[in-house]
């Protein structure tokens, strides 16, 4: 991206100098150049032939025997060349001879006005030559050849046309100095014309990718944002924001789907004592090492294991029933204990450990989500009372219609 900025300082507003940028700058430029060009191509090659072939209606006007050779050029020689210039340019596996491809079809084009300006049988009159002057404005402009390309074409067609005029026609010198005069002024404006479209060309592309740069940025830092904005600092887990994002994505999925939701709630015991004594680094510390052990319980798509708040955690399970959720509590419990965070002033254990309230649910359009995170709530308080480091998973509640709060003691 330096690379396209400084290109872009060195262009300024593009105006006449002549720039190429460093590659793979310039390769990328040929690209676009000839995609946006594309069009354009194709228009002037079509407007040169019909133009090319209308003008044969003034051949009409020789004598038979001269129009004869007019037309043979124009018909059979140069409309087919640009026929088949013009089909060229839908074959885009071609695209990038596309240049080289396109000069050769005007050069056949100038040549052809050099033949006819050898066979007019009026020379002086001059007729064919101002043909070569339009030519040379196309080649600049219309058709989007590069600079070098055009350049070189009219070097070749100017020379061709010097020697018919000069060596063949012996066409009278204050005339050929008239008309070379012409070329050699419209050769310098196309030349100018030609060089500012380009760069405006050059500078719409760093334009582009400025821009396309900037965007990409901007989607990043949106993502980076939408990410800080669900997730806990301290832990790396999502927050209770995402949580509850999650819980009602969970939750309307499980209804369509009419499947149970599982829902823990975890609590690390005696955390305060813990703090008290290890300080609040440490905390931190064990805070994280707990969150990351829950974190790996989070295994499925539908899974979210985040902070609810201080020292507690949640872990919603989608799809799986109470005795599974309880299983996977019970195997956290377990995985926290197996941490082996020395807590030696914890009434529980010598180790940090958690408790944990377990509820499940099949919901219906009537069930409300609060009230599987109340039951989590109810049955992880419980297991408070019952001693901490405890795994407490609800009983069945009265079975309202559509609604399955198992409330049922597990240790
Ligand atoms: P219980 O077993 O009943 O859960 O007791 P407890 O001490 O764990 O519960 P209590 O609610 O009394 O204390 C929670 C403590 O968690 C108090 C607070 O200082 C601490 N805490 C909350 N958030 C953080 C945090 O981000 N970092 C640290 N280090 N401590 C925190
Ligand atoms: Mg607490
Ligand atoms: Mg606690």
């Amino acid at each position: 991206m330096e690379m396209v900025q400084k290109a872009r300082e060195n262009l300024g507003e593009g105006g006449l100098k002549s720039v190429r940028f460093p590659e793979p700058l310039e390769s990328a430029f040929n690209e676009y150049y000839g995609d946006k060009t594309l069009k354009h191509v194709r228009v002037a090659l079509f407007t040169g032939l019909i133009l090319y072939a209308v003008f044969g209606l003034v051949d009409g006007l020789l004598l038979p025997a001269d129009r004869a050779h007019m037309w043979f050029i124009r018909y059979a020689v140069v409309c087919p060349t640009v026929v088949a210039g013009l089909a060229f340019t839908y074959f885009p596996h071609l695209r990038r001879f596309m240049q080289p491809v396109v000069s050769l079809v005007m050069l056949v084009g100038s040549l052809g006005i050099v033949s006819m300006v050898y066979y007019d049988p009026t020379p002086t009159k001059n007729y064919y030559y101002s043909g070569l002057l339009l030519l040379i404005m196309g080649a600049f402009t219309f058709v989007s050849l590069r600079l070098r390309y055009a350049m070189c074409w009219a070097v070749a067609t100017t020379m061709a046309y010097e020697t018919v005029a000069f060596f063949i026609n012996h066409t009278d010198i204050t005339i050929l100095t008239q008309n070379t005069f012409s070329i050699v002024a419209t050769i310098i404006i196309g030349a100018f014309s030609n060089s500012l479209m380009g760069n405006y060309l050059r500078r719409d592309f760093l334009n582009a990718k400025l821009l396309e740069y900037e965007n990409r940025q901007l989607q990043n830092a949106t993502l980076e944002l939408r990410r800080l904005s669900i997730s806990d600092p301290l832990t790396s887990l999502g927050n209770r924001r995402h949580f509850e994002v999650m819980l009602d994505q969970e939750w309307l999925r499980a209804v369509r789907s009419e499947a149970p939701i599982a829902l823990i709630f975890f609590d690390i015991d005696c955390f305060k004592l813990y703090n008290d004594n290890y300080g609040h680094q440490a905390g931190d510390n064990c805070l994280k090492l707990v969150a990351q052990e829950l974190g790996r319980f989070a295994r499925r798509p539908g899974d979210t294991a985040a902070r609810y708040g201080g020292e507690e955690f949640v872990l919603l399970l989608s799809g799986i029933g109470l005795a599974d959720a309880a299983t996977i509590a019970k195997a956290c419990r377990k995985a926290v204990e197996a941490l082996h965070i020395p807590h030696s002033h914890s009434p529980v254990a010598r180790v940090v450990t958690v408790s944990a309230g377990v509820a499940a649910m099949i919901p219906d359009l009537d069930a409300d989500r609060q009230q599987l995170v109340e039951a989590a709530d109810k049955a992880l308080y419980r297991a408070k009372l019952k001693g901490r480091n405890n795994v407490v998973a609800s009983s069945r509640d009265t079975e309202r219609r559509g609604r399955q709060v198992y409330q049922q003691a597990v240790s």
